[in-house]
């Protein structure tokens, strides 16, 4: 068993460690593989082209949350996203941020500020505005049970509606139902075949006047245009996004200068090395005791 690891060299440092401490094998880069046979784990953001250089691999490992960014993968190859508590709760920091900014009308008080305006705006209590988290996955069921800490009524929608304790849950077929009462759109869904470009006109429409928008997904879930739609036409209030169309967003994009809408550069998390080194361990161990992999995607469903 030896791990064949294409991340950044300072990953490679702490991964490199972790893996001699464990007495298990590792090579960083394609450059080094001296046998190509001996290579049966692939940790990266992106495979190597020509995974048929590689006849014993059993899995590949994403090395992030998410695995849209992966090309198929030959017959028998497992995929694995990375499972790490670092991850989690560092998107759902940023969600419980977002949700409170949005709240308490900070797009608003920015503009504002920039032109040295004070004018104080009616505060609403938490528990009059319902949020609703598509996605009731990892992320989603931690980002639902800390609003609801907070007293926000907190709804969600996922694929199979699977209850979630103290949250409302809608399965699929209950979108429009689960929309109508959703104050404050958060989305944390996967990239799959069937969220692409969820987020659009029609889905906005179905929203209360004046809600918000929360997306933390992934940037092809978002209809950019259908945004600026519903924001100019006073439909939704103000968004907050850490993923975007396209990334990086180009500097003359209109949602940096539109004061509703707030943009991060994709950081609401990022993989700790550390957690994302025993993760694949953990992927290692699992394969090697016949035991179920640790994140592994369901090649059908897309996560
Ligand atoms: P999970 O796989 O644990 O959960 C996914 C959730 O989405 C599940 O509740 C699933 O439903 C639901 N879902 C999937 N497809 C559909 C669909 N077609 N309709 C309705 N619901 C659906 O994922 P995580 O919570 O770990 O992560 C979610 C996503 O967050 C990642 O895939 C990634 O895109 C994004 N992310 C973003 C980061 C950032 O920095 N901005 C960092 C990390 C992740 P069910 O419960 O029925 O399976």
């Amino acid at each position: 068993m030896t791990l064949l690891f294409t991340s950044t060299p300072e990953r490679a440092e702490a991964w490199t460690r972790l893996f001699a401490d464990a007495g298990e094998a590792m090579v960083v880069g394609e450059d080094a593989v001296t046998d190509p046979t001996a290579i049966t784990h692939i940790a990266c953001w992106q495979p190597p082209k020509n995974l048929s250089r590689y006849p014993n691999l059993k899995a590949v490992i994403s090395i992030g949350a998410g695995v849209d960014q992966m090309q198929p993968l030959p017959p028998g190859v497992a995929l694995s996203r990375t499972i790490a508590p670092g991850i989690e709760e560092m998107v759902r920091d940023w969600v419980v941020m977002a949700a409170l900014m949005l709240h308490r009308e900070m797009p608003r008080y920015l503009e504002q500020a920039a032109c040295g305006q004070w004018a104080p705006l009616t505060a609403r209590p938490a528990r009059t505005r319902c949020i609703g988290i598509m996605g009731l996955g990892r992320i989603g069921r931690a980002a639902a049970q800390s609003l609801a800490a907070l007293g926000f009524p907190v709804t969600g929608w996922s694929r199979s509606g699977a209850p979630v304790e103290g949250t409302e849950v809608f399965a699929q077929e209950a979108l429009p139902e689960f929309l109508a009462r959703t104050d404050l759109l958060i989305c944390l869904l996967p990239l799959t075949a069937v969220t692409r470009g969820v987020l659009n006109a029609e889905l906005f429409a179905r929203l209360p006047q004046g809600a918000g928008l929360i997306h933390a997904g992934r940037g092809a879930q978002l209809d950019m245009n259908a945004l600026r739609d519903a924001l100019n036409s006073r439909h939704l209030s103000a968004a907050m996004l850490d993923v975007t169309v396209p990334e990086p967003l180009p500097a003359d994009h209109w949602a940096w200068a539109d004061p509703r809408v707030i943009v991060t550069p994709h950081v609401a998390s990022h993989t700790d090395a550390e957690e994302g080194a025993r993760h694949a361990l953990a992927v290692i161990r699992a394969g090697g005791a016949g035991q179920p992999i640790p994140g592994l995607v369901d090649p059908g469903r897309g996560y």
